[in-house]
C-alpha cells in the first residue's frame, strides 16, 4: 500500500503517501519547480517551509537535456520525492508535443522520478463532447500501453481522470482508471473552470470522480494552487494538489493572504507576520528592485500556503472542517456558489464523514447551507429509518427547540412534565433547529444539545414530521405552534399547554 489514511472529516483526510524517497504527509501541496531555472532554489521548499515533495515538468528536462537523463534530484537539487509531470499539459496549451507515451514513460524513470504521470490527453474546460469523449478513451488507452513501458516497480504512477465538464465522462474515466495499476489519480483540466470561478462545476468533477475511484488512492487536484480554495477542495476529497501560482503571482505583483489577493502596489499595510513582512515591512518590500521583491513576494505566497494547509489539517484532526470552510468559501461569492452546492452531496459527505472521534465540542449553523452538513443529514436519516418511541408513548407532544439547552431541561419541558404529571403515554418530542425532529430522551446527545445557530436556518426537516408520525403510530399527535403557522398531516395544532391538557384529557 502506497497511501494510509489516519484521519478524516467529511471526505477529507489526513494521510502518508509512501514513496521510495520517503512519506509525505497528506492533504500536501507540491509546488511546481521549473527544471532549469527558479526564483527559490528548490531545496528552500523543503528546509524552509516545508514541502516534502515537489513537482516539476519531465517533458522540459527532455527537451533541454535530451537522452542525457539527468537525475531530476540532482537537476533540481532537491533531495526528497520528485512527482513529475508528463507534458500534457503543454500539449493543451500549445496544442501539441514532440514526444510520445512510450517516450516519455520511460525518460521519467530514466531521470529517477519517484511519482510519473503517463502522457494523457487533457480535456480541457470548454472540449465539446465528442472531443471530450475522445480525451477519456485515449488517455485510458495510453495508460493501459504505459504498463507495458514500465520496468522499476518502486516508482508510482499517476493516471489522470479527464472528461472535463461531462460528468458521464468523468465517472466512465475514474472507473476505468480505477481498475488499472496506478498509485495515484490526478483530476485533470480544473485550471480552466478555477480561472473562471466555476466552483459548483469543480466540486460535481471532484465528487464524480472520487465516487468512482478506489478510495484507497489519493486523488491529486490538477494546478490548483490558491489556498482561498484549499479547504473545499480537501472537504470533498483532494490529497495533492500542485501549484505554481505562488510564483506566477509574484511575478505579477499579486499577493496572497488565505482569502484573496492584493495587487502589491494596493497594499497600505502588510496583513502577514511571516519571516518577509515581519523582516522587511511594506516600506522595506518597496525599495527593493522588482526581481529582488518577486522572490520575496513568491517566498510570502508560500508561506500563506503552506499556513493554509496546516490551517486545514488542524480542522481535520479537530473535525471542525465544515466550520472553516463555512467561513473560507464566504471569500468570494462564486466559491460560495461551491459550497452551496455540497447541499447535492450531502450523502456523499456523510457516508465518508467518521462517525466517532472527533474533538470538536459544538456546531456552529450559519444559514440553511449549514444544514446539510453530515451530522444533521445523519440524525434526520437516523430518526427516519432507525428510531422507534418508547413502548407505551403513543401520545405525541411536539413542542418547538427551547432556547435552553439540552431542551429536556429547558424550563417549557419542566412544565409540561409537571402539569402532565406521570402519564406514561405522553413522549415529547422537539421540532425545528438545523436537526429537527429530536425526540426528549435523545435531547441530551452530542451534539443535539451542542450548537450553536442563528435563525433562520429554514426548514429541511419539516418534511420528515408527517412521516414520523406515522411510522411511529401515535394515537394522538400535537404540535405546539409558536410564531406562525406550521401545518403538519397528522398533527393537531395547539396554541398553549393549556389546549394540550384539554387535548390529553
Ligand atoms: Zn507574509
Amino acid at each position: 500500500m502506497s497511501f494510509e489514511v489516519r484521519e478524516g472529516d467529511l471526505a477529507g483526510r489526513i494521510g502518508t503517501l509512501h514513496t521510495r524517497r520517503g512519506e509525505v504527509e497528506t492533504p500536501h501541496l507540491m509546488p511546481v519547480v521549473n527544471p532549469v531555472k527558479n526564483t527559490i532554489p528548490p531545496i528552500e521548499l523543503k528546509e524552509r517551509f516545508g514541502f516534502n515533495m515537489i513537482i516539476t515538468n519531465s517533458y522540459l528536462i527532455l527537451k533541454h537535456y535530451g537522452k542525457e537523463r539527468p537525475d531530476v534530484h540532482e537537476l533540481t537539487g532537491f533531495d526528497g520525492p520528485i512527482m513529475t509531470d508528463s507534458g500534457a499539459y503543454q500539449l493543451l496549451i500549445y496544442g501539441g508535443v514532440d514526444t510520445n507515451p512510450e517516450e516519455i514513460v520511460k525518460f521519467q524513470e530514466g531521470i529517477r522520478s519517484d511519482v510519473g504521470v503517463i502522457l494523457d490527453v487533457p480535456t480541457g474546460g470548454y472540449a465539446a463532447r465528442e472531443e471530450a469523449e475522445f480525451t477519456v478513451e485515449e488517455t485510458i488507452k495510453r495508460a493501459e500501453q504505459s504498463i507495458k513501458y514500465r520496468s522499476d516497480p518502486t516508482m508510482l504512477w499517476a493516471g489522470p481522470i479527464q472528461g472535463g465538464r461531462h460528468l458521464d465522462l468523468v465517472e466512465r474515466s475514474a472507473r476505468r482508471m480505477g481498475r488499472i495499476d496506478f498509485q495515484i489519480h490526478p483530476l485533470g483540466s480544473p485550471t480552466q473552470i478555477m480561472e473562471e470561478y466555476d466552483y459548483p462545476a469543480l466540486v460535481d468533477m471532484i465528487v464524480t470522480a472520487k465516487r468512482n475511484l478506489p478510495p484507497e488512492r489519493p486523488l491529486h487536484l490538477f494546478g490548483a494552487g490558491h489556498p482561498m480554495m484549499l479547504a473545499l477542495a480537501v472537504a470533498l476529497g483532494c490529497d495533492l494538489f500542485d501549484s505554481a501560482a505562488y510564483a506566477l503571482f509574484a511575478k505579477d505583483g499579486r499577493y496572497m493572504t488565505a482569502t484573496r489577493t492584493i495587487r502589491f502596489e494596493d497594499l497600505t499595510e502588510l496583513p502577514c507576520s511571516c519571516p518577509v513582512c515581519a523582516g522587511h515591512g511594506l516600506d522595506g518590500l518597496l525599495e527593493l528592485p522588482k526581481m529582488e521583491r518577486e522572490g520575496l513576494l513568491a517566498r510570502h505566497n508560500l508561506y500563506v500556503t503552506v499556513e493554509e494547509v496546516r490551517v486545514i489539517k488542524q480542522a481535520i484532526g479537530e473535525g471542525s472542517l465544515w466550520e472553516l470552510l463555512e467561513t473560507r468559501c464566504r471569500s468570494h461569492p462564486k466559491l460560495y456558489e461551491g459550497f452551496k452546492r455540497l447541499s447535492f452531496y450531502s450523502d456523499y459527505l456523510e457516508t465518508n464523514d467518521p462517525v466517532l472521534g472527533k474533538r470538536v465540542r459544538g456546531l456552529f449553523f450559519y444559514d440553511n447551507v449549514s444544514t446539510f452538513r453530515p451530522e444533521v443529514i445523519r440524525h434526520r436519516r437516523r430518526i427516519s429509518e432507525r428510531y422507534r418511541r418508547p413502548r407505551g408513548r403513543n401520545v405525541l407532544v411536539l413542542l418547538p427547540t427551547p432556547d435552553e439547552k439540552p431542551f429536556n431541561r429547558s424550563r417549557v419541558f419542566r412544565e409540561v412534565r409537571e402539569r402532565l404529571g406521570g402519564r406514561e403515554d405522553i413522549h415529547v418530542c422537539f421540532y425545528g433547529g438545523p436537526f429537527g425532529i429530536i425526540p426528549s430522551e435523545l435531547a441530551e446527545t452530542f451534539p443535539l444539545s451542542q450548537y450553536e445557530s442563528s435563525n433562520g436556518l429554514g426548514g429541511n426537516w419539516r418534511k420528515d414530521l408527517p412521516s414520523f408520525i406515522r411510522k411511529n403510530r401515535y394515537k394522538k399527535a400535537m404540535i405546539l405552534i409558536q410564531n406562525g403557522a406550521v401545518k403538519i398531516r397528522g398533527a393537531k395544532a395547539v396554541r398553549s399547554l393549556d389546549e394540550i391538557l384539554a387535548e390529553v384529557g
